[in-house]
């Protein structure tokens, strides 16, 4: 069996005219809260060991086990746990998390709650981004709805011997705060600057104690694994990277949005799902946010799952599967360029490659575009990405490596481009432009 009907969007209509917010009646009468039910009767490790069956992986953009994660959580109790929702969507292209609280904000808090019972967590928040303030509102209002029918708080959960707490918490618009310890340091009332790791939050998490971190769209899947079953899971996707998935379509296609799919659909799948190529042909899909890379003009066969994207397409990996396509008119060194602006400004500061080297990446690219570019900038973009990408260890977290993976990716497939605006002969005549500030 394949991808036959939408699942997580089953209760989202596709006219926009009818889409609305499932609140929590709507939201029972379809068969919500039935599986967390269900889980209250479960043990912790047969729930984990469903999730683990499944083959789920992280739908954030790592791609990392579910299952394995919420195994790392130490079994014996010696103080309390806490599951911390990433719902601080902000890599750019990237909107499918949104469009889930928006309109289903109870499938999440289910799958909040089969989570948290699974991993013995005394505590959940969701950390949305700061921008997010419709959803927050609406994530508010269903998270009193659950409050009142019973789900979450002090009396138990839907009266049975578990407790759970679950608090909305409002990041402040740093990118940086999506990356999971820079979004505990936040979470704890600092700066949010990454960590080391290891400990990794499974060990030391929020408040220094034992933490899950999920995105919203893998707690999306929590309730239909545990009703249909880890086989029907995997009877979509590919071996390695089963299950049903949302895809954000943007940039140049005729039906921009979110739509949902098996992994593994190939791009050019993607492409037609959302009303196929607007403007003319295909020149490349930034895949996964930007951090992941480009697909370039040959490659609409590359199938959209967490391997085959890394491995024959060239990019960091899948990603969030937000798709920023681009027709054959588009600047492929201004698109670079504007990624590396991002990075730029979204670095945290702390290492010196990626402080030091996107704000080096950033004005070269100003001058390349400014039609300055000289020959040896694209050695000294490339000298750069290497610094950046490649040598491990260098940075905390993995924004260096974005960096590193789009300049990379744009430069390899579309050299061209970029070598015709670095001619030699300006070079020689044409002083050297490094002044804007970052
Ligand atoms: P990662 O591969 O380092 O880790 C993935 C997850 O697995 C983390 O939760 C980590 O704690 C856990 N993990 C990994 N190894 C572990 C171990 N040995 N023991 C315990 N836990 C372990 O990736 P990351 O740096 O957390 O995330 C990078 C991804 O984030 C990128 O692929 C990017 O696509 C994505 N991203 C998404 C957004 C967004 O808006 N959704 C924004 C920025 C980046
Ligand atoms: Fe901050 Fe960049 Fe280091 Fe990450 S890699 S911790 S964003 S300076």
């Amino acid at each position: 069996m394949a991808f036959t009907e939408p699942v997580l969007l089953k209760r989202i209509s596709d006219d926009p005219s009818k889409r609305h917010t499932v609140w929590y009646d709507e939201y029972v009468a379809t068969g919500g809260y039935a599986q967390l039910r269900r889980a209250l009767e479960m043990s912790a490790d047969d729930i984990i060991k469903i999730v683990m069956e499944s083959g789920l992986r992280g739908r954030g953009g790592a791609g990392f086990s579910a299952g394995q994660k919420w195994s790392f959580i130490p079994k014996e109790k010696k103080g309390p746990h806490y599951l911390a929702v990433n719902a601080d969507e902000s890599e750019p292209g990237t909107f499918k998390d949104r469009y889930l609280m928006d309109y289903d904000p109870h499938g999440m808090l289910e799958g909040i709650a089969i989570a948290a019972k699974a991993t013995q967590c005394d505590a959940a928040y969701i950390f949305i981004r700061g921008e997010y303030h419709k959803s927050a509102k609406i994530l508010e209002k269903a998270l009193a709805e659950a409050y009142e029918k019973g789900v979450f708080g002090q009396q138990g959960m839907f009266g049975s011997g578990y407790k759970l707490e679950c608090y909305v918490h409002r990041g402040a618009g740093a990118y940086i705060c999506g990356e999971e310890t820079g979004l505990l340091e936040a979470l704890e009332g600092k700066r949010g600057w990454p960590r080391n790791k290891p400990p990794f939050p499974a060990i030391a998490g929020a408040f220094g104690k034992p933490t899950v971190i999920n995105n919203v769209e893998t707690l999306q899947c929590i309730p239909f694994i545990l009703e249909r079953g880890p086989a029907w899971f995997k009877s979509m996707g590919t071996p390695s990277s089963p299950g049903p998935k949302l895809y954000g379509m943007s940039g140049h296609v005729n039906r921009p949005g979110v739509y949902e799919n098996e992994l593994g659909i190939t791009l050019q799948q993607s492409i037609d799902m959302a009303g196929g190529m607007k403007g003319g042909k295909h020149k490349g899909t930034i895949c996964g946010g930007i951090s992941m890379g480009v697909l370039g003009p040959d490659q609409l066969d590359i199938k959209l799952d967490f391997d085959d994207v890394r491995f024959r397409g060239g990019c960091l990996g899948l990603g969030t599967a937000g798709m920023i396509v681009m027709n054959e008119h588009t600047d492929m060194v201004k698109a670079l360029r504007n990624c590396v602006r991002f990075y730029a400004h979204e670095s945290c500061g702390q290492c010196t490659p990626c402080r030091e080297g996107s704000g080096w990446m950033k004005k070269i690219l100003d001058r390349i575009v400014d039609g300055m570019g000289r020959a040896k900038d694209l050695e000294m973009l490339m000298e750069l990405e290497k610094t950046m990408g490649i040598m491990p260890g260098t940075t905390i977290c993995g924004l260096a490596d974005g960096t590193a993976w789009a300049t990379r990716t744009f430069i390899n497939k579309y050299y061209e481009e970029f070598a015709a605006k670095c001619p030699e002969a300006i070079e020689a005549t044409v002083p050297v432009k490094i002044s804007r500030g970052r």
